[in-house]
């Protein structure tokens, strides 16, 4: 069940027209489709102090920001440049969490300044705040349960023990209490094992493994754990055949849970979430059209888009987009793989398709581009990154980001040259 049939349909309604004004290729973000999502999100969460945090690297357009902070969500970010995003669409302080790993100083002092929500995801982070920088008052942990994680397959986080992710378990509390005495009050917990996962078991799993350790964190430093970030990870159905995640009855799983924490008097962690994929990803599609129809020992679509427009086909082998001719249905229809202009196999967004015999200038339309999208665009052979644009409610549509031009791609090269002389008194081989 890839993109819904309300955007389909107001989507399909505004092409002809944004296509000819525009131009393509383009991603298009459904400004209704997020804000229903968004609701929908709150309303599955209703009863607990809960809050999403949108993953800035998902979708890093001030015009979608804009949007999801005024349905209340707050922002996670991984880098300095995620930050001045999401002050840019108004966030300040306690709306942004920084959930960043391997970070430097400089990226600690940026997310201090900020006022977010630092998540430490290794115990040399905290050795930097301590000896560089101030150690806040509230801190999180991001956590790796190593073995204890059940299950394993593509959508898991990869192996927990091979990845480079959060502090290991069973040094938690350790850590927590040196914490302590550098003069934390208050802990937040993170961990994410889960990636575009459609069922809930992964994050009920983070859920009761994070308020296990709440417990023992409390217990032995005495300080309370105040919230629990479940991370990001809840997947959307890509392929035609795929049921939605039930956010509504994982919600009523993270509230029963909750509730049976220990006796009714005692105060509950807030749950974050720091979603990217599940609020935006449907509501995007990347608009492209035909240049070549290419018979060989395959057939292929040629299009003017690729992977520097949408790189997850060619980065994950299992990676699907589902791919539409609108206005060419009707016709006889071939296999086809539909394929970019880089000097690269992987350059491919769809393989096999059953499409309409496609034609030079026809429409195609790219389901669920709307995260990790533009996004994980890219410059290679010099073709810049498309334009994004925003379907409004009311029909209207907006430019949100222009096209990269050869300029923007030359940009890095025009500045005041230095050069470092070459040592003196050394003699250069020749
Ligand atoms: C990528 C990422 C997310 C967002 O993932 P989605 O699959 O888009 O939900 C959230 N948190 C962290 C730490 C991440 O690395």
């Amino acid at each position: 069940m890839p993109m819904s049939p309300a955007f389909e349909q107001r989507l399909t309604a505004v092409l002809p027209a944004v296509v000819e004004r525009f131009g393509t290729p383009f991603h298009i973000y459904d400004a209704a489709g997020i804000g229903r999502t968004c609701e929908h999100f709150e309303r599955a969460f209703a009863g607990i102090d809960c809050r999403e945090y949108f993953a800035v690297k998902a979708l890093p357009n001030p015009a979608v920001l804009r949007l999801l902070a005024r349905h209340g969500l707050g922002f996670d970010t991984s880098s300095p440049a995620e930050l001045t995003l999401a002050r840019a669409a108004g966030a300040t302080g306690r709306d942004m969490c920084f959930t960043s790993s391997n970070t430097s100083a400089a990226e600690l002092a940026a997310a201090l300044d900020a006022g977010a929500m630092i998540t430490v995801d290794d115990e040399a982070v905290l050795n930097t705040l301590a000896d560089r920088l101030t150690v806040p008052g509230e801190l999180a942990f991001r956590v790796n349960p190593g073995r204890n994680l059940p299950g394993e397959g593509d959508h898991l986080f990869g192996d927990p023990e091979a990845t480079k992710f959060g502090v290991p378990a069973d040094r938690l509390t350790a850590l927590c209490a040196r914490a302590r005495d550098l003069g934390v009050r208050e802990f937040g917990l993170h961990m994410m094992v889960a990636s575009n996962v459609l069922g809930a078991d992964p994050l009920l799993f983070t859920l009761d493994f994070l308020l296990e350790r709440a417990g023992e964190i409390e217990a032995a430093t005495g300080r309370p754990v105040t919230s629990l970030n479940l991370g990001g990870g809840i997947g959307i159905p890509y392929r035609p055949q795929e049921q939605p995640f039930d956010l509504p009855a994982f919600g009523a799983a993270v509230r029963a849970r909750l509730a049976a924490w220990g006796p009714p008097d005692r105060a509950r962690p807030a749950i974050r979430f720091e979603c990217g994929r599940y609020i935006t990803g449907p509501h995007g599609a990347l608009v492209t059209r035909v240049t070549n129809r290419m018979a060989k020992w395959r057939t292929f679509a040629g299009v003017d888009a690729g992977m520097v427009a949408l790189m997850r086909p060619a980065l994950y082998s299992w990676a699907y987009h589902h791919i539409t001719a609108p206005f060419a249905e009707g016709r006889e229809r071939e296999v086809v793989d539909v394929v970019g202009s880089l000097p690269e196999n992987s350059d491919r967004l769809g393989r096999d398709r059953d499409l309409p015999v496609l034609a030079e200038g026809d429409v195609l339309v790219v389901h669920d581009t709307g995260a990790h999208g533009h996004a994980m665009g890219f410059n290679y052979t010099g073709r810049g990154r498309p334009q994004e644009l925003m379907l409004h409610p009311d029909g209207s549509v907006e430019l949100i980001r222009r096209a990269e031009t050869e300029q923007d791609l030359f940009a890095t090269l025009e500045f005041a040259p230095r050069r470092l002389a070459a040592p003196s008194g050394q003699q250069v081989p020749s």
